[in-house]
């Protein structure tokens, strides 16, 4: 499958990795929204939160167990923003399932 992520994930192409295990990475955005902007995936391909089902909702909950100890490595002690666009209407460009981690400087009401 020809997947931008996925090749992330294999290390087919570069990226500014924060954090791996065998399940997920996490990666420095390539065009940050903010001064901390980090997007979180699953190494397994799920297309977006429509695919987060049974068989693969542990992730979703290691990402979310990871993502504290990413921020706090970042230094986002005051406050960072988690988002997950789904699908055309949020603006989903990549389809694979990341969760981006924003921070660095007070957000807006929107995504950031
Ligand atoms: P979304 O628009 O929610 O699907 O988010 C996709 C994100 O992936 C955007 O913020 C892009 O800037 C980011 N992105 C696209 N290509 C790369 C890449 N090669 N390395 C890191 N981030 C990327
Ligand atoms: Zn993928």
């Amino acid at each position: 499958m020809d997947c931008l992520f996925c090749s992330i994930a294999a290390g087919e192409i570069p990226s500014a990795i924060v954090y791996e295990d065998a399940e997920i990475i996490a990666f420095r955005d390539i065009q940050p929204a903010a001064p901390t902007h980090i997007l979180v995936i699953p190494k397994a391909h799920i297309p977006s939160v429509d695919g987060v089902c049974a068989e693969n909702s542990r992730l979703v909950a290691h990402i979310f167990e990871v993502i504290p100890q990413i921020a706090a490595a970042e230094g986002l002690s005051n406050g960072y923003r988690v988002v997950s666009n789904c699908g055309p209407d949020a603006g989903q460009t990549v389809p694979h399932l990341h969760f981006h981690i924003l921070g660095g400087r007070p957000l807006r009401s929107e995504m950031c």
